[in-house]
């Protein structure tokens, strides 16, 4: 593949810098572009009511401009609380702020024995078709992004998981997010407490973007 470009829909500079550096190793000759680059201005609302729907609302917004538009949305289920908060991982306290979401989060299994959660990351890729390229699509998620770019595009969206619990306080002082209170199945310590290697390699998002990587190569 050569001198491919896509489209991140983001304008988080480190998000777009880790993601062109993981691509680069996985799958050579990317150039990633953020929607900066691009010239859109505007907010995505994200409304979706799943991981893929807002990913691929997100991926949507570049392939109606004509770029192969690349999104991700992520977050925590929590079993108990029948899989809240889910899509509304970010904003799950009124404050927003991380440390008021894992109060909350404190607060709402108080009690509970069943602390059984799971870290969720989902990598959507729309393609027009206009640019007359073959990408491994899967036609439900065709549908819904081409509905939202209002264009022909083929889209297919990839999930990485992380099993593990929620603990009882906070421990450790790296990532962020709900990092301090998720224990890891794999590892047997929180997500706060793993070096970032030690994170890419067992966490949900490195583990979608393996499989994004894997499914990119096969665009031609
Ligand atoms: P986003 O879709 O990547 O912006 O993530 C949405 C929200 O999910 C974040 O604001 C965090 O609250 C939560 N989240 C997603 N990934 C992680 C993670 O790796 N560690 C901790 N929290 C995360």
């Amino acid at each position: 593949m050569t001198d491919m470009e896509i489209v991140l829909a983001s304008r988080n500079k480190k998000k777009i810098a880790e993601l062109e550096a993981l691509l680069r190793e996985l799958c050579k000759d990317i150039r990633v572009l953020s929607l900066d680059d691009i010239g859109y201005e505007g907010d995505i609302e994200e409304d979706g009511k799943t991981f893929e729907e807002n990913a691929l609302i997100k991926a949507s917004v570049p392939a109606a401009m004509g770029y192969i538009g690349v999104a991700d949305d992520s977050g925590l289920c929590v079993e108990a609380l029948d899989g809240a908060p889910g899509v509304y991982s970010a904003r799950y306290s009124e404050e927003g702020s991380d440390e008021a979401n894992n109060r909350k989060l404190l607060s709402a299994l108080e009690g509970t024995d069943n602390r059984k959660a799971k870290f969720v990351c989902t990598v959507a890729c729309a393609v027009p078709d206009r640019l007359g390229l073959a990408c491994p699509a899967d036609g439900a998620a065709g549908a819904f992004a081409a509905d939202r770019a209002k264009t022909a595009v083929k889209a297919f969206t990839v999930r990485g998981e992380c099993a593990g619990t929620i603990t009882k306080a906070p421990d450790g002082n790296g990532g962020f997010g709900y990092d301090p209170l998720f224990l890891s199945e794999e590892c047997g310590k929180t997500f706060a407490c793993l070096t970032p290697e030690e994170k890419a390699r067992v966490g949900h998002r490195g583990r979608a973007m393996r499989a994004f990587a894997e499914k990119l190569s096969l665009i031609k």
